[in-house]
């Protein structure tokens, strides 16, 4: 990599000596030491909304620093494709799907088409993200090492897709998932489990003065004179945006506080506009809520947002992970968030947030609200154990560890 070309935090991993200590830079440096010079490269759909590129912006620039050559490429489809393969995504969170022959020939021509495009086979691994891209492999497999990294929550996947999806993954060396929940007995190669993670460096966590934050507030148009309830999240039927505006009228009915719900409608995500336009409807004579779309100044704003909220919402139906709270919680917000998924490897009941077991409950959600709105003492405390649990588990050096750790048991 040519270093002088890049002047970003996150571009070098000694500028994270200040959060994880020296021995811990060393440790990563030596564990890289031998893949030095191999080709990586990662495979996904888009390059910006959600977690899944939210990640890769950081780890890449970092195995780069590693002395390991690590691109990035992106998946090329048309919006059928992409209305596809956001099918697929929903039915492997348990949706039911309509899989014909014509969805199977489309699927398969499009990974078809970018196996060429990409030009991947000359790497020494390739890492594949998620659903869309994971046909890919069936045109390309030779010598290399192709792992599958699924961010989903796959605990109940519809069985049909499943059973036609198991063929592509099976052709893997590897998979990984974020949670051992996810585990499958069906499948014949080996499943590891890697849990997310946030960039402490990153314009969207990076430390900003409470002047600077609410600067950021108020160009977002949003005052600070009443409670911040927040949720970060693409518009997606799983973060049940309707449910939260629902819980949202409940706490209102009890304190005069807002709601600010900021999702991005990401390229490979058409049912997001849908969504969007549904819940701003249902909300439009709702005072104190605001449904933001693709923010200007993103990262920077949702890092603002994340700071000043009395507390953040994660009111998921099923989540793989959610980064959105780990971010919180480096900010010291406790998160009140649906027991689903990845939710619980973050969220410790009572310590640093609260779990709500049914997400559909709504009268428990409002009550865990209406609780930490009326106690900043507690807000406090627990935002204080949220950011010790975040720097111990999910920040992104561990994260690049646990990579190269992978790598090295495939590459050397
Ligand atoms: N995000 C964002 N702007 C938005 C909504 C979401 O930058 O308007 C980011 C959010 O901060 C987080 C990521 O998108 O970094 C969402 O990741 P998460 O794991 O929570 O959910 P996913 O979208 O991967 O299901």
């Amino acid at each position: 990599m040519n270093k002088k070309l890049i002047n970003f935090p996150s571009a070098f991993l000694e500028n994270y000596q200040n959060i994880i200590g020296k021995e811990k830079i060393k440790e990563i440096r030596e564990a890289a030491r031998s893949l030095k010079g191999k080709h990586i490269v990662h495979l996904s759909s888009t390059y910006q909304g959600g977690g899944v590129a939210e990640m890769l912006n950081t780890l890449v620039l970092l195995l780069n620093d590693l002395d390991i050559t690590c691109g990035w490429r992106l998946l090329k489809g048309s919006k059928l494709f992409f209305n596809i393969t956001k099918s697929f995504h929903n039915a492997l969170q348990g949706s039911e799907i309509d899989l014909t022959e014509e969805t199977k020939r489309i699927y398969e021509n499009t990974t078809k088409y970018n196996s060429i495009f990409t030009h991947l086979g000359h790497h020494d691994l390739i890492v594949v993200h998620d659903p869309q891209p994971l046909s890919i492999i069936k045109n390309l497999k030779e010598n290399q090492k192709w792992i599958w990294r699924c961010h989903i929550d796959i605990t109940e996947p519809n069985q049909n897709l499943w059973q036609y999806l198991k063929q592509y993954i099976n052709q893997y060396d590897e998979m990984i998932i974020s949670d051992e929940k996810y585990i499958k007995d069906d499948i014949t190669i080996p499943q590891t489990i890697i849990h997310p993670s946030i960039d402490p460096l990153s314009d969207k966590n990076k430390d900003l003065t409470e002047e600077e934050a609410k600067k950021i507030i108020s160009d977002l148009n949003i005052s600070l004179d009443k409670p911040i309830i927040l949720q970060v999240s693409r518009y997606d039927i799983w973060k049940d945006p309707e449910g939260v505006l629902e819980v949202f009228k409940k706490v209102k009915k009890e304190i005069d506080c807002q709601l600010v719900f900021v999702g991005n409608i990401a390229d490979d995500d058409p049912e997001a506009v849908e969504i969007y336009q549904k819940i701003i409807e249902k909300a439009k004579n709702v005072k104190d809520t605001h449904f933001l779309v693709n923010i200007e100044n993103n990262d920077i704003s949702i890092n603002a947002l994340q700071k000043m909220a009395d507390l953040v919402l994660q009111k998921s139906i099923k989540e793989g992970f959610a980064l959105t709270i780990s971010e919180s919680f480096w900010k010291e917000t406790p998160v009140i968030a649906s027991n689903v998924g990845g939710i619980p490897l973050q969220v410790v009941n009572d310590k640093n947030g609260f779990l709500i077991d049914n997400p559909m409950d709504y009268d428990s959600f409002a009550e865990k609200i209406i609780y930490l709105l009326n106690n900043k003492e507690k807000r406090e405390e627990m935002g204080k154990f949220a950011k010790e649990y975040v720097k111990e588990n999910f920040l992104v050096t561990k994260h690049l560890l646990d990579y190269i750790n992978l790598f090295k048991k495939h590459l050397t």
